[in-house]
């Protein structure tokens, strides 16, 4: 068994009596564990970018009377830049989702809108790796959430899917419902996720491939962001992979019921 953090306090009330309070203080040994953690992770990540645009930065001046290589570094700067500020926006919206700070919207809405928004905003990354983003509408059903975070989460999950696909590959995004659970499937034919890796993939910043995920400008957060919507919305995320066969990730959320 896992041990238990208690906190004992004995107060005597006469020669023969005394009152102890025991205080189970596990849980939020954890949480402040799992925050130290957080806050270790994060300087670390941000030292990457902000080292790497320093270096860059002097490379510059270094070169100045070299047009050419002044042109590729910026252009290397840009990219940095990107991918900090992407990591910092990250960061806010893990921390706001994880803290319970954030208030969500309740609306009814059509998730076949929600994915075509979603979509949208996916649409030139595919592009720019000459890819297509096929839509699958086998449903048509109504959900209540928060619009901004689903699009989020299933845009999350569609540039995942893009970024882990070769150039000209196919995206499937399908929804569908069964029983009362609303579903969309984000369905490439990518490099695919190892068994032993699958778990671990929704923890903040694990990547399977931390080399590939820099070089696509991942953050390792996106997942994570995914998993805290989805139970935000008391819904999940399923995901089947197989490696060099491609990868599935399908999210799921209660059929708005009409009248309910
Ligand atoms: P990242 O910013 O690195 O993409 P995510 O949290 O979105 O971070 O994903 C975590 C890791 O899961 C990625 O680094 C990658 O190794 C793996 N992964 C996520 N989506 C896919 C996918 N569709 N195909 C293959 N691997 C994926």
């Amino acid at each position: 068994t896992t041990p238990r953090y208690v906190h004992v306090r004995v107060t005597p009330l006469d020669d023969e009596l005394c009152l102890a309070v025991v205080n189970d203080n596990t849980e939020s040994r954890a949480a402040e564990q799992s925050r130290r953690e957080f806050a270790v992770n994060v300087s670390h990540e941000l030292k990457t970018p902000v080292g790497a645009l320093s270096l860059l930065a002097e490379t510059i001046e270094d070169g100045a009377d070299d047009p050419e290589l002044v042109r590729k570094f910026s252009k290397k700067m840009r990219k940095e830049s990107r991918r900090l500020s992407k990591l910092i926006q990250e960061i806010i919206e893990i921390s706001r989702l994880q803290g319970g700070g954030s208030v969500l919207e309740h609306e009814e809405l059509h998730l076949e809108g929600v994915v075509h928004e979603a979509i949208e905003g996916s649409r030139l990354g595919a592009e720019a790796k000459d890819m297509r983003l096929v839509t699958d509408l086998r449903e048509r059903p109504t959900v209540v959430g928060d619009r901004d975070l689903l699009v989020m989460a299933l845009r999350n999950l569609i540039d995942n899917a893009i970024a882990y696909s070769d150039e000209g590959a196919e995206v499937v995004v399908s929804v569908g419902a069964r029983d009362g659970v609303a579903s969309v499937a984000v369905i490439d034919k990518g490099i695919g996720i190892e068994t032993k890796d699958q778990e671990r993939i929704f923890e903040r910043f694990y990547r399977a491939d931390p080399a590939r995920s820099r070089e696509t400008g991942g953050t390792g957060l996106g997942l994570s962001i995914v998993k805290h919507i989805a139970l935000q919305h008391s819904g999940s995320v399923a995901l089947w992979s197989e490696p060099g066969v491609g990868s599935t990730f399908t999210f799921k959320l209660a059929v708005h019921q009409e009248g309910s």
